[in-house]
């Protein structure tokens, strides 16, 4: 080759694109989830990247194997299709385990004995749209009874930003925003926040693209993915999709469940026309 000369080399991304599509089998699919799953499939199709299937089924109490096999259906039947799994995280118990291990080792987490009562009663601020109460870190210094669980250890005052890719910046303050998160009870094992950190770590997700009541998840699992040494991912989270009366949709509303839809005759070309109205 002469100079000036340049050799075509094939087009290849340089990090290549890995998405996930992680549903809770804990009740039929609503219009929202379609929508964030839908969002997740389009995304990463544009990009030519892998779609992992990731069953989030730790809840044993909630979750069914008849919802799981319902959303893996209408998922199919609205047009999604994933490259690997369904991995089930109620059989990686022990990789979980190993993680928390890892964790207690480095100093990052604590375990704690207070009941969840207690742990109402002495939250520092209510927890307005949070699922977990602000804890108020009384374990901190040792514990006064058996082991309830493990929490994260949060750095207070640290300032976690980033950028979404949807709502644009990002900043949580740990302490005040969020407290000493669970990572794993004793009498249930790991918590969502710890699994999918771990998850989205060994299976090399570089985007994550979900629902925006989960931003102060987020937040956490940044904490987490810093423990234990995997690379954060992009984050887009999707905006909530309300009803009519602008509540949030929930499992349990099973009119817009896909499959109460799909009853009704709707086809998949329909559902997908709603979802660019919103
Ligand atoms: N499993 C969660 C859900 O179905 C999604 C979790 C996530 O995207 O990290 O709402």
């Amino acid at each position: 080759m002469h100079a000036g000369m340049v050799r075509r080399q094939p087009k290849k991304p340089l990090v290549s694109y890995r998405g996930r599509l992680a549903p809770t089998p804990s009740g039929f699919l609503h219009l929202g989830h379609a929508r964030t799953f839908w969002v997740a499939h389009q995304r990463c199709r544009q990009r030519q990247g892998q779609l992992i299937y990731r069953q989030e089924d730790l809840d044993t109490d909630r979750c069914k194997p008849q919802f799981a096999l319902a959303a893996i259906e209408d998922l199919q039947w609205l047009g999604l299709s994933w490259d690997e799994g369904p991995y089930l995280q109620s059989q990686r118990m022990s990789i979980y385990a190993q993680h928390l291990q890892r964790l207690q080792s480095s100093g990052a987490v604590y375990p704690c004995s207070c009941s969840r009562k207690e742990v109402q009663n002495s939250q520092r601020a209510p927890n307005l749209g949070d699922e977990e109460p602000l804890y108020a870190g009384t374990c901190r210094q040792g514990m006064c009874g058996q082991t309830r669980c493990w929490r994260f250890r949060v750095p207070d005052g640290r300032k976690l930003r980033f950028l979404d890719l949807a709502q644009g910046q990002q900043t949580f303050e740990a302490g005040l925003d969020f407290g000493d998160f669970v990572v794993w009870r004793s009498q249930g094992g790991p918590s969502y926040q710890l699994a999918c950190a771990v998850d989205d770590g060994l299976m090399g997700i570089t985007e994550v693209v979900r629902g925006s009541d989960l931003l102060l998840s987020t937040a956490r699992q940044w904490l987490l993915y810093e423990a234990l040494g995997y690379p954060a991912p992009d984050f887009y989270h999707c905006p909530l999709v309300l009803d009519e009366h602008g509540v949030r949709l929930a499992k349990r509303y099973d009119a817009l469940s896909l499959r109460s839809l799909r009853q009704q005759g709707a086809t998949p070309a329909q559902i997908l026309d709603r979802f660019s109205d919103w």
